[in-house]
């Protein structure tokens, strides 16, 4: 047993299955977690250690510790509020520029890897303000 089974978490043996031919039969341990441990003898434990699940468990751990954090995810408050700020300013600016109301301004933001962005400014005008506008 190696010191890797010896961590390894034990799983129930749910299936063995006799593998290959004469001279080399490999007994396939079908274990609860979905994984396979081979022996070259069927082993009469009623468990076995998943090296398997230990090295998925090392994966996911080192895994974990190499995620760097997506900017959204570290967008402060102070940062979204200066934003939502310059999206305010933008609709003001636009709506006294078209002598409109400004809730007739929507603006419309994308998130793009954590920065947000202005992607686009619809404006809805009525019709008192398309005459207004046109002059006609
Ligand atoms: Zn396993």
């Amino acid at each position: 047993m190696t010191t890797e089974h010896r961590k390894a978490p034990r799983r129930e043996v749910v299936d063995i299955r006799r593998v290959g031919g004469w001279g080399s039969v490999v007994y396939h341990h079908v274990l609860s977690c979905g994984h396979i441990e081979k022996r070259p003898r069927a082993t009469k434990a009623p468990k076995l250690a998943c090296v398997f699940c230990l090295r998925a468990e090392e994966v996911v751990k080192t895994m974990s510790s190499l995620k760097t954090p997506i900017k959204s995810e570290v967008l402060d408050d102070e940062e979204f509020a200066s934003f939502e700020t310059k999206v305010q300013m933008i609709k003001a600016s636009l709506a006294s520029q078209m002598n409109i109301p400004i809730d007739a301004v929507d603006v419309a933001i994308a998130d793009e890897a954590g920065i947000l962005r202005i992607r686009y400014a619809t404006i809805f005008l009525t019709e008192k303000d398309v005459r207004k506008i046109t002059g006609l």
